[in-house]
């Protein structure tokens, strides 16, 4: 359940949270125009910082130009909001979530003459996939459900009406007892979770699925990837089967939210001990590390609050 703040950035100022509305006439709500972004800022030895915030940003432009949506306000602005609605409510650490959605306007599918309005929150928001995930590992399944398919609904842009997908996914995990759902995308190959991506570790490498797979291309993918090559393993972005889950020796989920979630089975098989595994650990570490101060930030990811 959502923890209300004082105050979320709307539209370029600071509006209370009980007035942050919008009219039930706005397109997003009809048709799902609307492209987002999940932020983490961590309290570090140092202060309250955000992790990526930049190309988190630039992310949302990506998104709002492949839907041909013009953001009124530009990075700079944007980044400046995030510290504003991190630093006035008072939080140390924090998830945001700006959003651009197509406003109230038009009553059509098309979008093009419809506003574009733009909020940024900040919330307080723990481990997501409870508490115990992070150390002990989640069990999931395998969705019934594909990813969209190529040239239908982009992956790339992180969009709210992709998150329908997601829902189904999410739904039937948990309805089934499982924490999440890993979809294949529509050529039946491993794709992603419903809100993370999907790394696999066998005999000694790290393997994640691409770009082509139907994923979001997302930012801890990366950072980990960079951690990974960083720390000397072997990484291999590349189409990998489904029954590759049933003999991977570690595999772990990353998100925004997620962070580095180890996966201890998949559809009641055990991945290797049924642990977090020695290479997960590792890496979760070098990632929490980032935050803690035991890992040197070699590339700038962190940018303090100011
Ligand atoms: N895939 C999907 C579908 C997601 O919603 C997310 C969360 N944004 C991710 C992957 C992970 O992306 P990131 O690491 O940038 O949060």
């Amino acid at each position: 359940s959502i923890k209300p703040t004082k105050f979320i950035w709307m539209n370029g100022e600071l509006v209370e949270w009980e007035k942050a509305t919008v009219h039930v006439m706005s397109h997003a709500l009809h048709y799902g125009s609307s492209v987002f972004e999940g932020i983490r800022a961590y309290n570090t030895p140092n202060g309250p910082a955000f992790f990526r915030l930049q190309p988190h940003l630039r992310r949302l432009y990506d998104s709002a130009k492949i839907y041909r949506m013009p953001i009124p306000f530009d990075q700079a602005q944007l980044a400046d909001a995030c510290h504003a609605a991190v630093r006035e409510n008072g939080l140390n650490s924090a998830y945001l979530r700006p959003l651009a959605w197509r406003g109230y306007g038009v009553l059509g599918v098309n979008p093009l003459a419809a506003p574009v309005d733009v909020m940024i929150a900040a919330l307080e928001w723990g481990a997501y996939l409870g508490p115990e995930a992070l150390e002990l590992g989640v069990d999931v399944c395998v969705s019934s459900w594909n990813r969209t398919a190529p040239n239908t609904i982009p992956t790339m842009a992180k969009a709210g009406g992709n998150y329908l997908s997601s829902q189904l996914i999410v739904m039937e995990a948990t309805l089934n007892g499982y924490a999440e759902g890993i979809a294949l995308d529509v050529n039946g190959v491993l794709s992603e979770g419903s809100g993370e991506n999907l790394f696999i570790i066998r005999d000694g490498v790290i393997y994640t699925t691409p770009v082509t797979a139907a994923i979001l291309p997302g930012i801890t993918r990366d950072s980990v990837l960079t951690l990974a090559k960083e720390y000397g393993y072997e990484v291999r972005e590349q189409a990998l089967p489904r029954e590759i889950l049933y003999l991977a020796d570690e595999m772990f989920f990353t998100g925004t939210a997620a962070e580095v979630s180890p996966i201890r089975s998949v559809d009641g098989v055990q991945v290797g001990e049924g642990k977090r595994g020695p290479i997960t650990t590792v890496l979760q570490e070098a990632f929490f590390g980032l935050f803690n101060g035991k890992t040197e930030d070699k590339w700038n990811w962190l940018e303090y609050l100011r």
